[in-house]
């Protein structure tokens, strides 16, 4: 934990992730004064090493030694499809645990102001397009990811509970799928876009082709690890709501894996044969999310090209090969 004393204390949870990373990043490197840290602000950024949330003691000290002003919880039990599919119960009682411990302690430490962090898969198996802040509880989240699904939502349950009862200013985001240096690259418990990336790099170093499960036209609408981190840094300073709000490009934006892959591809200077296996399954073939309420409060906001955004994951993705999560 590093910190000095000042007014503003602001603490992040789970920052040795995907976009902990990147808030981090823009902290530390960031001119734009929007999102520039400010003289009187001082960032803790905090791992599992210095407290294991689901561990109720461990959460409180954690408070105690940062005494935090405002917290951005990001920490959370994350994976795959098959650990989701395997693990329902850990994943449920994980996730409970640390955001139960993360909120109520908030809350026992006089914290102004919290955002933790949903996600679109939590939404309705069920649903009509695009999806909205208002659709969180309306129906059951799909049934390989509901243990997850089920923890996050009570989130938003707990966020409303504490306003009404004690008038505390907690609230959630919600990010689409997220992408950007410090992912996890793992090749079968991680998302698409590190996944692809790691095949992709794999298939160039050895001569291989580069072969990719489904036929690719599924659509999905993915945000930059670097541009969600101003977001949270703007829904810090200036979303005053309990209620959640999405954080993703807009839904023309959405775009097929096939043009996932290509420009991964490009980015890579991979030139030899892209394979699609369309003996595995494709997913859902779309989840397109509103960004209506964001475009509303923050239209200035500039989202990274993707290409661009991808070029510079791919890039840094190859200069840290050997220690990245993999
Ligand atoms: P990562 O898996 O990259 O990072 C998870 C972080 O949580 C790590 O810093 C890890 O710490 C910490 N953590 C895990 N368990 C504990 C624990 N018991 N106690 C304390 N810290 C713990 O996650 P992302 O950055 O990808 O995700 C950040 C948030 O965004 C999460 O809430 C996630 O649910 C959400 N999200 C992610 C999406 C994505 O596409 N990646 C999409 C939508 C939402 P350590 O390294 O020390 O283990």
């Amino acid at each position: 934990i590093q910190g000095e004393d000042d007014q503003i204390r602001i603490l992040v949870t789970g920052s040795s992730g995907l976009v902990g990373q990147a808030i981090q990043h823009i902290i530390e490197t960031c001119s734009d004064a929007r999102f520039a840290r400010r003289p009187n602000e001082t960032w803790i950024f905090a791992t599992s090493k210095d407290a294991d949330l689901r561990d109720e003691k461990q959460t409180q000290d954690l408070f105690d030694r940062v005494k935090p002003t405002h917290v951005i919880h990001l920490a959370a039990f994350v994976g795959g499809l098959f650990r989701n599919m395997s693990q329902k119960a850990t994943f449920y009682h994980s996730n409970a645990l640390l955001n139960q411990n993360v909120i109520h302690t908030a809350h026992t430490h006089n914290v102004t102001k919290l955002v933790s962090c949903l996600s679109t898969c939590i939404f309705p198996d069920k649903t009509t397009y695009p999806i909205t802040e208002e659709m969180v509880h309306a129906g059951e989240p799909h049934v390989s990811n509901y243990g997850y699904a089920y923890a996050k939502r009570m989130v938003d349950v707990m966020n409303r509970a504490y306003h009404e009862q004690y008038g505390s200013n907690f609230t959630s985001v919600i990010p689409t799928n997220i992408f950007g240096p410090h992912d996890n690259y793992h090749l079968e418990d991680s998302h698409v876009i590190p996944g692809l990336i790691h095949k992709c790099y794999l298939a160039k170093r050895n001569g291989t082709p580069f072969v990719i499960g489904g036929s690719g036209t599924p659509l999905r609408q993915f945000i930059y690890s670097r541009d969600l981190a101003k977001l949270f840094i703007w829904v810090l300073r200036e979303y005053d709501s309990v209620k959640p709000i999405i954080l993703s490009v807009p839904e023309e934006d959405e775009i097929s894996i096939k043009k996932v892959a290509e420009s991964i591809a490009t980015a890579m200077e991979f030139e030899g044969p892209v394979v699609w296996d369309t003996t595995r399954s494709d997913g859902q073939y779309k989840k397109t999310a509103s960004n209506a309420k964001l475009s509303n409060l923050f239209p200035e906001f500039e989202f990274t090209p993707f290409e661009q955004a991808l070029k510079e994951s791919v890039d840094w993705f190859i200069e840290n090969y050997e220690s990245v999560r993999k």
